[in-house]
């Protein structure tokens, strides 16, 4: 018999609302589990390295809810003088949003990955795919994730905590 799976029958929700948006923080939270279960036989030297995101020019881009997940009921930090993911502590070297971080922070890893030989790159895009829908049921007018510097720069000014930043050159 086919059981039913974690989250299936959300796909017929109605968009917007709060119980809609607390269905979907539950679902990223049940799609990270998962992605953490595909990655649980890999491990890192956990050096922080990969969340200093000037230095790598890389960082995790998130969907809407994902975005939400992170930022609602804690207080926004400011930017990082050295350019790191404003989520690291102090000694910037470790995630102060473990729980919460990104599926992008779960599944990234860089060279000094160790375990199976290969990644579970299936997993991860069925998982991704997973994500998107989410959003797109809660917010449908995003139409991409966006990176994490931008959700934590934009969210800055709509708190007031920074000012916009000045205009765009049409020249
Ligand atoms: S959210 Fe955490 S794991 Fe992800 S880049 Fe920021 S500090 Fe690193």
């Amino acid at each position: 018999m086919r059981t039913r799976d974690w989250d299936e029958q959300d796909d017929d929700a109605p968009a917007g609302g709060t119980r809609e948006r607390e269905r979907a923080l539950k679902e990223v939270r049940a799609v990270y589990r998962q992605a953490d279960a595909a990655y649980a036989p890999f491990s890192c030297p956990a050096s922080g390295e990969c969340c200093q995101l000037a230095r790598t020019g890389r960082q995790p881009w998130l969907w809407q809810p994902e975005w939400e997940l992170l930022s609602r009921g804690r207080p926004l930090p400011p930017p990082r003088e050295d350019g790191g993911c404003p989520y690291l502590d102090a000694t910037g070297k470790r995630c102060s949003v473990y729980a919460d971080r990104p599926f992008g922070c779960r599944t990234f890893f860089c060279e000094r990955i160790r375990g199976p030989a290969r990644q579970p790159a299936e997993t991860v895009g069925a998982l991704l795919e997973r994500l998107e829908r989410i959003s797109q049921r809660v917010a449908p007018a995003l139409k991409s994730p966006r990176p994490l510097l931008e959700w934590h720069a934009e969210t800055r000014v709509k708190e007031g905590h920074d000012d916009p930043p000045p205009e765009a050159s049409t020249q």
